[in-house]
């Protein structure tokens, strides 16, 4: 599996081995479960937002270094922007994963570490879990929906 060491880099497991945001909201605006049955990854994410503006992100979960190291990135990232911001921000993400545009680091900060996992297909689900489950938590906050 050689390849996939150029992975490890230290700042994916620096937010592996300290996950930033991990833990729960008390009264979180929104929460939602996803899952990366391809990897086993898990994650539980919770908001809390205020006048359209996310003021907490909090996961727990389970997972593989990448997955768990994505969450904490995105986590850190996300407290303060708006909910339109943080839709771009995701979008952003996941087009850097596909291939389809450059990073921007300046708006990715420590994620961009994760540039490399688009070099391996069966990952890119790993780092993406935690942005899509806050892109289905702001979805489900915008449609309306509570849990
Ligand atoms: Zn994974």
């Amino acid at each position: 599996m050689g390849g996939l060491d150029d992975l490890y880099k230290e700042i994916i497991l620096d937010h592996y081995r300290s996950p930033r945001g991990e833990g729960e909201i008390a009264e979180a605006t929104v929460s939602v479960d996803q899952n990366n049955p391809m990897c086993g990854d898990e994650i539980h994410l919770a908001l809390k937002i205020e006048d359209d503006r996310l003021v907490e992100v909090a996961h727990t979960g389970h997972g593989c270094s990448i997955s768990r190291a994505s969450a904490s990135m995105m986590s850190e990232l996300t407290p303060g922007t708006t909910v339109d911001e943080a839709l771009d921000l995701v979008e952003h993400f996941r087009l850097v994963m596909h291939s389809e545009t450059d990073p921007d680091g300046e708006r990715l900060k420590d994620a961009v570490a994760l540039e490399g996992v688009q070099k391996f297909p069966a990952r890119i689900k790993c780092a993406l879990l935690g942005w899509m489950a806050l892109k289905d938590a702001l979805q489900t906050h915008r449609d309306g929906g509570q849990q």
